[in-house]
């Protein structure tokens, strides 16, 4: 697949199994952790073979991307430049197309007359990646972009280091490209090699959140870098919005990484001080987040997309998305849209959503996904509203829950009590 072209480093895993008691230890590709996503796997004390030594080197030949990022902002400036009737994108390959290689696609599907506005909205001509736990792409509804740029801009942020965020990239840049006063700027990080076919080496870094590896070496390290240098005034934000199957220790680390390549650049100022930034995740990931960001709160905003059936807004009859944004700004700054329902509480001194009531006992506003909670005086804290207690198994569940507790955390979200099967991410009931 396209997601995999140039794998870059790989992170060292440990596979367990029932027999062994220790794990063996394997290098897999960190940007398709999955074995049938990606062919490279090794066993870290295994001998590879010349044959097999040769036979990735040819795989990795043969899915090179066609062009360089260099390459490829040289052909879009000579892409402009041609009329309406000779402007192809080959779907096929999801690529723009020159007239001397319309040749070479005979057979491939096109899509013609390809306007200066589509080329500004590539998230609309590239067909979302679908490898369903490294690099399925879930883009942000209008509503939900429009929200996180007024949001970010009443913020006071003029700089977006936008890490997996195409969208809001690409509504910042054509914005910014039709409104002289409009002053935002945004960087793109991404794996997702085909934008280096719209944007300059400027305004995107073929980048892995995974293992925090710039593909394009120490100059797209350096343009990150620049990006992140606080002039006076323009003041940065970091926004990311990583696939969900991602391990979030491995996100974490890079995140930390990018937070210190804005702390070196901190001139001036303190340095306690931690790039403001927006992790947007599913909320039962929020005590994961917490371990590794303790200056992180979740937001109740809903976060929704429009290529996921499940995560679209809640009233328009379909489901609630559990997705929402972590930040390490303060949350009563974060003013969520009253017309949409939410509300400020003042005692919680933030916004919650309109079903969320204010817990005496808790003393919060304790909801995690929109629904009003109820208090549970055996647990000692408030719990989803179709959960009843369970005395043998001695906490709230779900009324059909089967009783057996298991031992191993769950792999999803990494508490204990149910297997990933289970897992709240999965089922919102
Ligand atoms: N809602 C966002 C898109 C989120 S989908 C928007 O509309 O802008 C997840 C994004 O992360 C995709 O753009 C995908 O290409 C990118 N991505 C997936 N794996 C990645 C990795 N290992 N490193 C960097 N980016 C990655
Ligand atoms: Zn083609
Ligand atoms: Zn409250
Ligand atoms: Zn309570
Ligand atoms: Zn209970």
């Amino acid at each position: 697949g396209n997601g995999c072209a140039s794998p870059g480093p790989t992170l060292l895993f440990v596979k367990t199994s029932r027999a062994e008691e220790q794990g063996r230890r394997f290098y897999a590709c960190s940007a398709c952790r999955d074995r049938k996503d990606c062919s490279f796997f090794q066993w870290e004390d295994e001998k590879v073979s010349e044959a097999r030594l040769a036979a990735r080197e040819e795989y990795n030949r043969n899915h090179q991307p066609s062009f360089t990022h260099r390459q490829n902002a040289e052909r879009l400036k000579n892409f402009i430049l041609l009329p309406l009737s000779q402007r192809k994108f080959c779907q096929d390959c999801q690529q723009l197309l020159l007239p001397a290689e319309w040749q070479e696609h005979s057979g491939h599907q096109f899509q013609c007359d390809i306007s200066t506005a589509q080329l500004k909205t590539p998230s609309q001509l590239l067909y979302p990646l679908e490898n369903k736990k490294t690099n399925a792409q879930y883009l942000f509804a209008d509503r939900s972009c429009q929200f996180l740029l007024d949001l970010i801009i009443a913020l006071g942020f003029r700089r977006v280091l936008s890490v997996g965020t195409p969208r809001l990239h690409e509504m910042i840049q054509s914005k910014a490209s039709q409104d002289r006063d409009f002053s935002v700027r945004s960087l793109l990080l991404d794996i997702d090699f085909r934008y280096s076919q719209f944007y300059t080496e400027d305004e995107f870094c073929h980048y892995n959140m995974f293992n925090h590896y710039f593909f394009g070496g120490e100059a797209a390290h350096e343009t990150c870098q620049q990006f992140l240098y606080q002039d006076t005034g323009e003041r940065v934000i970091m926004v990311t919005d990583p696939p969900f199957g991602g391990l979030v220790e491995a996100l974490a680390s890079s995140f930390k990484k990018l937070m210190a390549m804005w702390r070196e650049t901190e001139k001036e100022g303190d340095d306690n001080q931690e790039m403001p930034m927006f992790w947007i995740f599913p909320y039962f990931f929020e005590s994961r987040i917490l371990e590794f960001f303790p200056s992180f709160s979740m937001m109740d905003y809903q976060v929704d997309y429009d290529n996921h059936a499940l995560y679209k807004h809640g009233k328009t009859g379909r489901r609630q998305s559990p997705v929402r944004i972590f930040t390490n700004i303060t949350p009563g700054r974060i003013v969520l849209p009253i017309e949409e329902g939410y509300r400020f509480c003042t005692i919680c001194q933030r916004y919650v959503s309109s079903g969320n009531q204010h817990c005496e006992i808790c003393n919060s506003c304790t909801s995690k996904d929109g629904r009003r909670w109820k208090h549970c005086a055996l647990c000692n804290k408030c719990v989803k509203p179709s959960w009843i207690h369970c005395d043998k198994c001695n906490c709230c569940a779900l009324q059909d829950h089967s009783c057996e507790r298991t031992d191993a955390g769950c792999f999803v979200c990494g508490k204990a009590g149910h297997k990933r099967s289970t897992c709240a991410r999965l089922s919102l009931a």
